[in-house]
């Protein structure tokens, strides 16, 4: 009995735990994660208001759609594949991820196994030969469809049409599958040089009754079952038939304020990336959304523009990444003076600054913002990352 004790305490139920770095949690349980992660949000936090208890998953395990790992040649000429360890170029092998998708992890297996019979040259990032580098699996999660991305240095993929065949005869359940061409010598993962070699090239999920399109490099929120419920959250604050103006910032591919256009009449999309910025448009067509536009532009330069032209906004809702939002954005909208700001982040140390720059008076305004209510959602059960929805209004003004 203390023997078993003993070894729960000691032994990490992720055989990998000490070399990969990114669950810090994956032995805590998981009641005692939520409620450390709800003091987090209520250190920073608390000052604004009261915080909620986060919203957590069911079962928070093999919950992430996206799953990237690089390839490396072993001893003997075995194919090894991996994840980077945190913060340095070594790799930890990885072959069944409790946070990733099962199916996934089978087929990014199964991928090394083939690579190997096929006698493929692997990437060896310090002399710079060899071919092939990453294989990344996403999927949808609602719909079940599964893209894989082969990504190689050089446009050439020797037998790619053997290698496709063999791999779907494995995993039929792949919708399709693309060669990404990258040959930068920086981390990021993707090009955008696709070339599809089965099948669409995307894949769709669906989320809050709604469809999107994913395309290779496209930003999809990697646990799509904890955004729909954060995405729920932030446009209930939008009442029905609402006829204003409703700005959706950091929008990436349309979704928080393509789900909001089924309460409203105009909704505004922001967004830096022009891959983004295309799907937000063929996902407002695919789900035959009217009153809806997207700009690709910096969200502060854009507010800017707006402001100056006369322009009005009623509801904003912004989502930007970990490094929060700007100054000038921030001093923007308190000019345009939205009723409400509904800000959902995924980094609470940046939330802060920005709610204290939005909470602050300012002269001449008509009332400043008010925080009026902070849920946290678990999005990345056994990591550090915790996610939140704040709606703010004017303090003049009651909140619904
Ligand atoms: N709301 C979306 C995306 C959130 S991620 C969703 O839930 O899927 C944050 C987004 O902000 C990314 O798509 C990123 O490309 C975009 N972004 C980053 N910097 C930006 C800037 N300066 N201006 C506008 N968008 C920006």
């Amino acid at each position: 009995m203390m023997d078993k004790e003993k070894r729960r305490k000691t032994r990490s139920r992720c055989p990998v735990f000490s070399r990969c770095g990114a669950c810090k949690h994956i032995d805590v349980p998981y009641e005692e994660q939520l409620k450390k992660k709800k003091d987090i949000l209520t250190d920073l936090l608390g000052e604004f208001g009261e915080v909620e208890d986060m919203v957590g998953m069911r079962d928070p395990h093999h919950y992430r759609c996206k799953v990237t790992r690089v390839f490396v040649q072993g001893k003997g000429g075995k194919i090894l594949t991996g994840n980077y360890h945190e913060g340095s170029k070594d790799i930890v092998p990885v072959e069944n991820c409790l946070i990733e998708d099962s199916k996934a992890d089978r087929i990014i297996k199964d991928i090394a196994e083939l690579l190997t019979s096929f006698k493929m040259k692997i990437y060896n990032q310090r002399t710079g030969y060899g071919n092939f580098r990453y294989a990344m699996v996403r999927t949808g999660k609602n719909t079940g469809e599964i893209m894989v991305i082969l990504v190689t240095r050089s446009p050439v993929f020797p037998s790619k049409n053997n290698f496709t065949k063999a791999l779907l005869k494995l995993h039929p359940e792949i919708t399709t599958i693309v060669q990404n061409v990258n040959d930068r010598t920086d981390s990021l993962v993707l090009s955008n040089k696709n070339n599809v070699l089965y099948g669409k090239g995307f894949i769709e999920d669906s989320l809050c009754r709604m469809k999107f399109r994913i395309s290779p490099g496209s930003f999809y929120q990697v646990n799509p079952l904890m955004a729909e419920r954060i995405y729920k959250k932030a446009v209930s604050f939008i009442p029905d038939g609402f006829k204003g103006i409703v700005m959706d910032a950091y929008c990436g591919t349309g979704t928080i304020g393509l789900v909001a256009s089924k309460k409203c009449e105009n909704v505004i999309g922001v967004e830096l990336s022009g891959d983004a910025v295309k799907d937000a448009r063929v996902n407002a067509k695919i789900n035959s959304v009217k009153g809806y536009s997207v700009f690709q532009e910096d969200a502060g330069e854009f507010l800017e523009r707006y402001y100056n032209d006369g322009e009005k906004v009623d509801i904003l809702i912004m989502d930007p990444p970990r490094q929060g939002s700007t100054p000038e954005f921030i001093d923007t909208l308190k000019r345009l003076s939205p009723e409400k700001i509904i800000y959902v982040s995924c980094n609470p140390i940046t939330l802060k600054r920005d709610l204290a720059l939005l909470t602050e008076p300012r002269a001449g305004a008509r009332g400043s913002y008010k925080v009026r209510s902070i849920t946290g959602y678990d999005m990345f059960p056994f990591t550090e990352n915790c996610e939140a929805c704040v709606l703010l209004s004017k303090s003049s003004v009651s909140a619904d």
